[in-house]
């Protein structure tokens, strides 16, 4: 490499961690790079290894095999493994876990670095920017969850760390509180410039806070993007289905595509007679008004349309969930129409699928000879 383009060592590198706790494997080969100043979330239903990784980038838990970098350190791998003290990481766990004999300053000087005037300082400095200043000298338990919160980020931010570890952070903290406390957190980690790795079971969250999500499924990385790719180009499925609910179209390929009452979708790399799952989410349909039997033209943009009628409709408030029952074969297909709108069961309407949000999947289980063809 030529001497002064040299990148800075990255502040977390984990590379091919397996884990099991003595029956099966709970981590799969991962791999994964935090940067500076971005936040990662790690990303998946509950039981898929999200805290089991987390904990071993802290040092609580030791990998079966792999390696830990951190600032270009291995801190864990073969013969090496530093426990969570030596690894210039903070750490913040759902319950806080706040000193409860130490006052707040002292909690969150306590992992400041420097003499006692200099920890003073950066503890007041902290407990400023989190707007708790006047509590410095209140114990945890004379405050409130959403103030806690806010004292065990100011204290594992505290010693500067370049990496800082968050596992469920926001979910010990009461539904109204937590969307200001997420936006509020998010503005301090920006201005401190850690790379953070945060864990959350919640697409809403980790769409919010993300500059990468990890989204995880049994002890996997299935797909490392930002939020925008991850919602609009699922790699499967499944991982589509993580963030919303989906309306699944069954089609068969014959010569590299699939022809449906909606048109034709191009599905290359899949074998003739293959069965296929075409998905869109539910805000992605697109709806006409039936016009004396007569939709609209067929357009490359939203294929051919085909008629349904109302089975359901709801109104929600910023949108309708309508439930069409389609004439050609009775399948049954949500849609989220923003805006008032509150269609009478019965009343017929055309429904066509826009080609750039659908997806063309293989059924699961079925050998696929290329990537899922993204139409
Ligand atoms: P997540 O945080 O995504 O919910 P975890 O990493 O906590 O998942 O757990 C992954 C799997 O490992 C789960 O099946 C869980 O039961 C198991 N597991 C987690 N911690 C332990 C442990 N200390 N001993 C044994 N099994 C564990
Ligand atoms: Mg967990």
């Amino acid at each position: 490499m030529t001497a002064g383009l040299e990148q800075p060592p990255l502040p977390l590198s984990m590379k091919g961690i397996c884990h099991d706790y003595g029956e099966g494997a709970v981590l799969r080969d991962v791999s994964l790079d935090l940067h500076e100043g971005q936040v990662t979330c790690l990303l998946g239903p509950s039981g898929c290894g999200k805290s089991t990784l987390l904990r071993i980038a802290a040092g609580v838990e030791r990998q079966s095999r792999g390696t830990v970098s951190i600032s270009g350190r291995v801190v864990s791998g073969p013969g090496i493994h530093l426990p969570p003290e030596k690894r210039d990481v903070g750490l913040i766990f759902q319950d806080f876990a706040l000193f409860p004999h130490l006052t707040i300053e002292e909690n969150v000087a306590f992992g400041a670095l420097g003499g006692k005037s200099e920890r003073r300082t950066r503890a007041g400095q902290l407990l400023e920017r989190v707007g708790l200043s006047g509590y410095g000298a209140r114990y945890p338990h004379q405050l409130s969850g959403g103030e806690q919160q806010r004292v065990a980020l100011a204290r594992a931010l505290a010693p500067k760390p370049p990496v800082l570890l968050m596992d469920e952070p926001f979910s010990g903290l009461d539904k109204r509180l937590r969307d200001g406390i997420r936006d509020e957190t998010l503005a301090i980690l920006r201005e401190e410039g850690a790379a953070v790795m945060l864990v959350t079971h919640e697409p809403q969250e980790a769409m919010s806070m993300a500059d990468q999500i990890a989204l995880m499924r049994r002890g996997e990385i299935v797909q490392l993007d930002e939020p925008y790719a991850i919602y609009n180009t699922p790699v499967d499925k499944e991982a589509a289905l993580f963030f919303s609910d989906l309306n699944v179209i069954h089609g068969v390929v014959k010569n590299r595509h699939t022809d449906t009452p909606f048109g034709r979708f191009q599905a290359p790399g899949l074998a003739d007679q293959a069965d296929v799952e075409i998905v869109i989410r539910p805000q992605h349909l697109k709806i006409d008004f039936d016009r004396h039997g007569r939709g609209p033209h067929p357009t490359p943009q939203d294929g051919t349309p085909a008629r349904g009628r109302v089975a359901r409709a709801r109104f929600t408030g910023t949108q309708s969930i309508v439930e069409f029952k389609m004439e050609h074969d009775g399948t049954m297909l949500k849609a989220e129409v923003p805006g008032v709108f509150l269609p009478k069961p019965g009343m017929p309407f055309w429904i066509s699928l826009r080609r750039d949000r659908c997806h063309v999947f293989p059924c699961a289980r079925q050998r696929v000879l290329e990537n899922p063809y993204h139409a």
